[in-house]
């Protein structure tokens, strides 16, 4: 099938690529030259597991291509997906300007019958906006082309964004008519063969589930990062409390880490873009602000671990901090609202020195906070150690799994972890001579 992709971010891009790996012919435009421009040589924007040499074949054999030209990219496709940005507005509402400059362009360049695909993750209601969009700009030019308006949510994992798109756990579609759901299924079918993953609906459930996924997975981590903070009170170790519930399958193993907070792209927010989505429809969102409060709380959680440990944050002042973990997760270099920045920032505020190691997202914490006194970027976890007084750990990758203790006790001035992921068992780090710091083990204090 001949598709076309809008936007060449971790969806757009991912999107595409796997589209061209089943065989479709595929092309994707993005209004980023200098993106488009590095796609065509080789150059991956983007960290994801797998993604490099998937591109790279796909665009060698011609099914994957780049290009600034809308005009082209419209013409060529018999499906076009919207796949660009839906960042927060300043009131918290989804940002939908990219969006519906898309439907535009869609509506001044259309030639013939198209099953227009929104991808991004867009308020209910939102198709109905491109399809009037669309139309307005068919009219302007007295043009009578058919079309349809579908909604597809996207609910790759980044980080295993490759994996989830060849394997979906399920293919939502929201479509008001049978035909574009049956050219979506079409489409689609290669990643459907062992079991049928497709979940048909009309647009605006569709539309919804995306925002009740993210918000049911955040609300999860709020929940158990309440937890933690209750345990760390009462001497409770959450980590034991975790084990205790994700044992009844009706609660069940996944999102409910304790941790340094929730960042992402999409979780923060979708919350948010939820909850004013049911404000504006007279719906008070009480859980979904608490939600949004609690995650906001955790970020800053580490650093009060620190000056807690140091006897207040005045005691920070000419410190210097390893920090082990950058991006908002592993396996990724996607940096955006990371607990990490609201780390360092907090320690450059209180006269800290920070010491930094990511094994993908070194170029893009440079690209954001740039040279300064106050950070040194490090080739490697064990390089942030030198004259470093305690350690921070903000992302749980995996080689951050099981560090030299006695190493950190020999290198680090004040001898003490704070590890914002559980990574560690307290009574290994503690063996070592180190003070250990997690996120709910009541037994550290
Ligand atoms: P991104 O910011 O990584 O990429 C968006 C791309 O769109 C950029 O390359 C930008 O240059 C391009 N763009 C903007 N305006 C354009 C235009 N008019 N024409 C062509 N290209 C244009 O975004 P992303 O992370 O891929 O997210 C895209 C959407 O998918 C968002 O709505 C997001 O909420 C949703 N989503 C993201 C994820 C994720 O994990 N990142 C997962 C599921 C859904």
């Amino acid at each position: 099938m001949q598709v076309s992709i809008f936007g060449t971010g971790y969806v757009g891009l991912v999107t595409g690529t796997c589209l061209a790996e089943v065989g479709h012919d595929v092309v994707c435009i993005d209004v980023d030259a200098a993106k488009v421009e590095g796609l065509n040589n080789g150059v991956i924007p983007i960290y994801e597991p797998g993604l490099t040499p998937m591109v790279k074949a796909n665009h060698a054999e011609g099914r994957l291509r780049f290009t600034t030209d809308a005009a082209m990219g419209i013409a060529h496709g018999e499906v076009v997906f919207i796949a660009v940005g839906t960042p927060p507005d300043e009131d918290g509402s989804a940002d939908l300007q990219y969006v519906l400059a898309v439907a535009k362009t869609i509506g001044r360049n259309l030639q013939r019958p198209t099953v227009v695909v929104d991808k991004s993750t867009v308020p209910v209601g939102t198709a109905d906006k491109v399809r009037a969009a669309i139309a307005a700009e068919l009219a302007a030019r007295g043009a009578e082309v058919s079309f349809d308006v579908v909604s597809n949510p996207e609910f790759l994992k980044e980080g295993a964004a490759v994996e989830d798109c060849m394997r979906p756990d399920r293919i939502v579609i929201g479509a008001d008519g049978a035909h574009a759901a049956e050219k979506l299924k079409r489409l689609y079918a290669p990643f459907n063969r062992n079991h049928d993953r497709f979940v048909v609906m009309d647009v605006r459930s569709a539309e919804l589930t995306k925002y009740a996924a993210n918000a049911m997975l955040a609300t999860k981590i709020s929940f158990m990062n309440e937890i933690a903070n209750i345990a760390e009170q009462v001497g409770a170790d959450v980590e034991n409390v975790r084990k205790g519930i994700g044992s009844d399958p009706r609660i069940g193993w996944h999102f409910i880490y304790p941790g340094a907070g929730y960042g992402g792209s999409c979780f923060p927010k979708d919350v948010q873009a939820l909850a004013k989505t049911a404000q504006q429809h007279g719906v008070q969102p009480r859980l979904l602000d608490a939600v949004e409060a609690v995650n906001e709380a955790q970020k800053a959680h580490l650093f009060e671990l620190a000056a807690r440990h140091y006897g207040g944050e005045a005691k920070l002042r000419g410190k210097t901090f390893a920090v082990w973990g950058l991006a908002f997760k592993p396996n990724t270099d996607d940096m955006r609202e990371a607990s990490s920045r609201r780390l360092l920032q907090q320690l450059w505020d209180a006269g800290a020195k920070v010491r930094v190691y990511d094994p993908e997202a070194m170029d893009e914490t440079r690209r954001i906070f740039g040279e300064r006194d106050d950070l040194a970027f490090c080739d490697g976890a064990a390089a942030t150690l030198d004259g470093a007084d305690a350690l921070f750990v903000v992302t749980e990758w995996k080689q951050f799994r099981s560090p030299d203790f006695a190493r950190l006790k020999a290198t680090l001035g004040d001898a003490v972890v704070f590890d914002g992921r559980n990574m560690y068992e307290p009574a290994d780090v503690e063996a070592a001579g180190l003070a250990y710091y997690g996120i709910g083990r009541g037994r550290s204090l």
